[in-house]
Formats: structure tokens, sequence, C-alpha cells
């Protein structure tokens, strides 16, 4: 019996503490963790730089509201926006807050550009915003839909990484284009080389206002410290939160000068958002992602684990099928169910975490040295074995 929402199907499993990579079950057991909170503790567990923060901050002040002036969180929009295409930061307190702000900037921009009458925003199949009424519309999944009364208005679904249906969907209404530099809860579904900037074109050819939503890719994640840098491209509006607090509850919307315009006084707000706890925290994150090599190490970690998962999936045709994703943000797309190949991987004490398409995501602490990825390996490849072995004992039985 629980006092809880019946929202998640959790497993029957409670840790106590936590270090870099590893946590610690009640019993002791110790578990590789490549869930990392669902791609949050960035930094893994308990990093001392993020303890003297979160201990120093606690001593010192937390929370006064954004009707004063925050130095912390000043500082860290300053160097948010120092390392980004952005100039402008709204703090709040999650990803599905971030992409809600993504949203109204970018409705705000055509109401003061006059033309109030572009609201609409086009998304792609697969999506995943978050779990707001607005969110939960514009990702369109039915299973987040359901019995929640009409979807919010204002959101147009295209298949995944079709231009011809994308340009087809822009009408008088539309105002921007939200779009996951890869989908996460999707399955770690990269787009094609180039078409985030078929996107910018897309976006740049109709006046629309183009949105990424790097909750999940974004801190370094994929080897850069916001995943479109890759692509080479600038976006207009950037939602992130996830990593950056590497377990302490912070979102932010990231914005141009210009696409921030129509933000002024009064018309967004959040009590908690870039409290000094908070911020400071997140300035800790920044600390250790923004340091010389942090980010190249993510890159190639991420490439050796990925080239070792290959290995794995050769040997194992049966229950991988492909490796994909960049930097520490990898899917295993499976021929086993997804769920059962998690649940093999927790028998190995490896976590991991779910996802669409029938993919295993592994998302560890970007932290992790060569050693832990490879240990990492060895346990998907005792999974893959054990989930062959049981799928030979079925076989031999039913031919008995
Ligand atoms: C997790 C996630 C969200 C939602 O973040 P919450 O903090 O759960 O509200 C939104 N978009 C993407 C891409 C995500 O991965």
């Amino acid at each position: 019996m629980t006092a809880l929402y019946a929202t998640y199907a959790r497993a029957p499993l409670a840790f106590a503490r936590g270090e870099g990579a590893w946590l610690y079950a009640e019993d002791g057991t110790a578990y590789l963790d490549f869930a990392a909170g669902v791609a949050v503790n960035s930094l893994g567990h308990c990093h001392p730089r993020l303890v003297e923060a979160l201990n120093a901050q606690a001593a010192r002040l937390w929370h006064v509201s954004n009707l004063y002036t925050v130095p912390e969180q000043e500082r860290l929009a300053e160097r948010l926006t120092a390392a980004t295409f952005a100039d402008r930061v709204f703090f709040c307190n999650s990803g599905a807050e971030a992409v809600e702000c993504a949203i109204k900037t970018a409705r705000r921009w055509h109401f003061v550009e006059r033309r109030p009458e572009r609201f609409r925003v086009i998304t792609f199949e697969g999506a995943f915003h978050g779990r707001t009424l607005a969110t939960i519309a514009a990702g369109g999944q039915d299973k987040y839909l359901e019995g929640f009364g009409p979807a919010a208005p204002g959101f147009d679904q295209v298949p995944f990484g079709d231009v011809e249906a994308l340009n087809a969907a822009i009408g008088p209404e539309t105002a921007a284009i939200l779009v996951e530099p890869v989908q996460g809860e999707g399955g770690i579904r990269p787009f094609a080389p180039n078409f985030l900037k078929t996107l910018r074109q897309v976006c740049d050819d109709n006046g629309l206002l183009l949105l990424l939503d790097e909750v999940q890719t974004g801190i370094g994640r994929t080897g850069r410290l916001l995943a479109h840098e890759g692509a080479g491209i600038v976006p207009d509006i950037v939602a992130i939160a996830k990593g950056l607090g590497g377990g302490f509850p912070i979102g932010a919307c990231l914005a141009s000068e210009d696409a921030a315009k129509g933000m002024t006084p009064g018309t967004h707000g959040s009590t908690f958002g870039g409290n000094p706890l908070a911020a400071a925290i997140g300035n800790a994150v920044l600390d250790v992602v923004l340091a010389p090599g942090f980010l190249g190490r993510v890159r190639r970690t991420g490439l050796h684990l990925k080239q070792r998962l290959a290995a794995v999936a050769d040997a194992h045709p049966a229950i991988i099928e492909v490796i994909r994703g960049e930097g520490l943000m990898i899917g295993l797309k499976c021929r086993v169910p997804a769920a059962e190949m998690v649940a093999a991987l927790r028998d190995q004490r490896l976590l991991s975490v779910g996802a669409g398409d029938n993919v295993v995501r592994l998302l560890p602490p970007l932290i992790i040295d060569d050693d832990e990825a490879d240990e990492a390996v060895r346990r998907i490849e005792a999974a893959a074995a054990a989930i062959e072995g049981a799928m030979e004992a079925k076989v031999s039985e039913a031919g008995r």
C-alpha cells in the first residue's frame, strides 16, 4: 500500500546513498547508475563541488522571491548567456516550465511584432516536452493526453523529420517550430544531419521562431554545452533543465535579445524560479561542466562507450538491433522488449531508462571514466547473454 498517486510503475528498489556514478541500496548493494535520475545527475551523486556549494548557500540564504535582485541568479544568467547563443534567461523549476516559457516567449514575440494571430507551434511525432497541459499538447502523444479534456489548442504535429509535411503545416497562424535536437523519451532518435539547418532556414523563410527543447540534451549531455552547437545553427529560444541543477530542481529558458523582447514586466513569473539556493547550485554545475577539457572528455568517453557497445550489438543481434546517440546520451534499440532489457540490466546492477521506439537509454553521469564505461559494457553483455540463455531454455522446454 502507498499513499502516493499511482502514476509511476516503480521498481521495488530504494537507495540509501550515492557517490559518483554509483548508488547503494538500503542493503548496501552497489548499482552502476547509467540512469542518472533521467539525465539529471550530470555530475553524479554528491559531487564534492555541489555538496560544498549547497552547504555554503544553505547556511547563507535560500529564497527571497523575484521581488528582489538575486545576485546568484544574475551570475548564472550571465554565465549561460556568455557560453551560448542567448542574451536573456528566465529561470523556473522544471523542464516543462522551461518549455512553457519558450512557447509563451514565442507567442509574445509575434504579439509585439503586431502579428497576434500567430500562436501555433509545430512539433514532431515522437516528441516529449513535459506533462503540463500545454506541453502534453505539444508532445502530441495520445497516451499522455487521454482523459485530460480537450488538448490545449495551438499545436500541429508532423511526422518525424518530414520537411515536406512541415512546410505543408505552416499557415498564417504558425508562430514557431519546437524540436528536441535528439529525441530523448522518443528513443534517442537523432534527426538526419543538417535537419536543424533546414529547420533554421524554414523558420527564416516563414518568419517563425526556432524553439529547441534541450531539457535532456543540454548541459553537456551530448558532449557540447547545448546539443545544437554541433549542428552549426543559432536558435531563437532554448529550454533547459534536467542536468542544470545536477539533482536540484532548476530550469531555464534561454532566448536571444530579439526573441525575448515581448517578455516585459508582469508578463511571466515564477515564485521559486532561480532562487539563491538553486542558482548557487546551477553555478557550481557550470564550474565543472565549463572547466577546460570537461566536454571534450564527455565526447571521448561517449565515443569509446558507443564503439564498445556496437561490438556487443554485433555479438548479440537477437537482443540489440542498433546503438545510437551522441556523447553520453546513448540508446540501445532492442529486439526484445526494452522493459525486459532494463530489468535484465538491473539484475546485473546497472541502471538504465526505457524509452519509446523500444529503446533502452544510457544516460550516465558526465563524470564517468573509461573504467566505469567498460564496466557498464560488461554488464550489458552479461544481461544480453542472460536473456539469450532464458530464450534458449524456453525453446528447449517447448521442444521437449
Ligand atoms: C524531461 C523532459 C521534459 C520535462 O521536464 P520535467 O522537468 O519533467 O518537467 C521536457 N522535455 C524534454 C526533452 C525532456 O527530456
